[in-house]
């Protein structure tokens, strides 16, 4: 080939628009097929953003409700439309994401309906020494931000973000999975439906490196679900531009049951929790340890549930398959591994992994530091062990990297061991349910990342605080002038002494007093 003509065919291929296939994870058929939106793309998107950020901010809050009300009766009219979608991408069952669907308008309407009591100007006392100011504190969106999201939950998680920046006054750009493009497209363009030439919320698609140029691309934020490796990346790439993020990155999360527990509900609790959507949850459980008097009751009422709870793609199916295809070989080495290494298995176990179905799989007698106990597994699988009191079970509950989520079952002392367990969310005698309570804060500690997204925290995460003081009158003493005089720095200094200086007088502790009185 001539060197102009090799030339050309670079040209040509540069020039085709590369694209990606959706496909459904429980046939392998092809449901979508999405560009792989490149650097510059992106960047467009963001200044389009940008550009429109200043009108969405200056509509308030009121405004914003009227448009996110809306958009809101959209999404829930055409529920089984969207439903389909993450059916066909994901695999889970049509009413798992219709539930999940549902969650979501409802946080919609809550993140619209607060922003005004939470964000707005709130009045603060100035305090005695600048009492003649007015302080006032409000919270202004930060303009543009960045959401990459999970192929889980593809409504829920990432609009977990995406409603509350918005109803914050941010214009958004989104990435999906790769996984779930569909979703985030169909989300996009149902909220164009409402206001057609503004670009509140745009989604870029494509692999990795989409997500990759959306946190350099100059957004204000970003908002990032997924593994923890992949949010140390997005940290690494936003640390170039100083910009902000929010990581939430899964868990390994623990349910308690105490000896005084209702065990049916508990073992429901932790068949729901472990089993649904595949086990592909963040704040799915993973462990259980449950005290020893009611240990026997709780495991044969949990292998009961286990029994009678079945994967598949048609209408009767539990739960679908596992959407990630080589997460199948992680959930493989981790039952693996629990057998080889002394763990038993009462349901499920070996051959429970299959070529897109994983059984529901309890384990027991799993040493503490194997992978199963240790790593997110992202299956329907659950390890289960006895322990002699509640203090071990914390102990061990806490005994992890991850910080996310975690249940107690117990009559008489849930909130109290809810307290002592090191994650951002507790369920107490229910499972799940903190993320439903559109109120609560979301997100978690240690590799489970940091940040909040949900309730008034959600709000604030996506603005920045605005501090006003206005002078309302002469002050008796003004302070930050060069006119000041010798005679009022000494008033100055007498005033601080009569305000904090008896809190600062030291009392004299018991042992040096008892030396003393021994030294007399
Ligand atoms: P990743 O962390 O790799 O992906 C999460 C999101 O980040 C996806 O949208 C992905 O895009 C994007 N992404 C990937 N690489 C980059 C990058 N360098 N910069 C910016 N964005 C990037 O998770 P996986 O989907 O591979 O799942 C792996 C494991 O992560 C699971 O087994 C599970 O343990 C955990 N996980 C936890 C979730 C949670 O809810 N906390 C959700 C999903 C996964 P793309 O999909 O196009 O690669």
């Amino acid at each position: 080939m001539s060197t102009a003509m090799a030339d050309t065919a670079t040209d040509a291929a540069e020039q085709e628009p590369r694209t990606f296939e959706s496909l459904n994870p429980a046939t392998g058929d092809v449901v979508g097929v999405h560009a792989i939106d490149d650097e510059a793309t992106v960047r467009e998107a963001v200044r389009r953003a940008r550009a429109d950020a200043a009108w969405w901010d200056e509509l308030g809050f009121d405004g914003r409700r009227e448009i996110l009300g809306k958009w809101r009766g959209v999404i829930a009219r055409r529920m089984g439309e969207l439903a389909a979608v993450v059916h066909d991408e994901t695999g889970k069952p049509h009413a798992d994401a219709q539930l999940e669907i549902g969650l979501t308008v409802d946080h919609l309407a809550w993140a619209a309906g607060h922003a005004r009591k939470v964000l707005g100007p709130t009045k603060s006392f100035a305090g005695l020494l600048m009492a003649n100011q007015s302080a006032v504190v409000e919270h202004r969106p930060l303009g543009v931000i960045g959401v990459i999201g999970p192929w889980n939950y593809p409504v829920f998680t990432p609009m977990g973000s995406i409603a509350y920046a918005l109803a914050a006054g941010n214009c958004v750009v989104f990435k999906p999975s790769e996984l779930t493009p569909g979703v985030g497209e169909w989300l996009a363009a149902s909220l164009r439906e409402v206001v057609p030439d503004r670009a509140l919320l745009q989604v870029v698609t494509g692999l990795g490196e989409t997500g990759a140029a959306l946190c350099t691309a100059g957004v204000d934020k970003l908002a990032f679900t997924g593994s923890t490796e992949t949010g140390k990346k997005v940290m690494a790439a936003c640390a170039q531009t100083l910009t902000p993020v929010i990581v939430e990155a899964g868990g390994k999360d623990a349910l308690l049951v105490d000896e005084d527990a209702d065990v049916a509900s508990a073992a429901d609790a932790a068949a729901w929790g472990a089993f649904s959507n595949a086990g592909q949850t963040c704040i799915g459980v993973e462990r259980v340890y449950v005290h020893e008097r009611v240990y026997d009751s709780f495991v044969d009422a949990l292998v009961a549930r286990a029994q009678n709870v079945h994967p598949g793609g048609g209408p009767g199916a539990h739960y679908g398959p596992a959407t990630l295809p080589k997460q199948l070989d992680l959930i493989r080495g981790h039952i693996d591994d629990a057998l080889a290494s002394g763990g038993r298995a009462l349901v499920g176990g070996e051959g429970a992994v299959g070529d897109r179905f994983v059984q529901p799989t309890v384990l027991v007698d799993v040493p503490e530091d194997r992978p199963a106990n240790t790593d997110e597994t992202f299956g329907p699988t659950i390890t289960v062990k006895k322990v002699a009191s509640m203090d071990e079970a914390v102990r061990l509950a806490n005994a992890t990297r991850y910080g996310l989520g975690s249940t107690v079952f117990s009559k008489a002392h849930g909130t109290e061991i809810a307290r002592r367990l090191r994650c951002g969310m507790t369920a107490v005698n229910d499972v799940i349910s903190f993320a439903a309570i559109p109120s609560l804060p979301f997100g978690g500690v240690g590799d489970s990342g940091f940040g909040r997204i949900h309730g008034p925290d959600g709000l604030r995460e996506f603005t920045y605080a605005k501090a006003i003081a206005s002078r309302r009158m002469k002050p008796v003493m003004l302070l930050t002038t060069f006119d000041r005089t010798a005679k009022q720095d000494s008033t100055f200094a007498q005033l601080i002494t009569v305000m904090h200086g008896r809190a600062t007088t030291m009392q004299r502790p018991a042992a040096v007093v008892s030396r003393l009185r021994r030294s007399r």
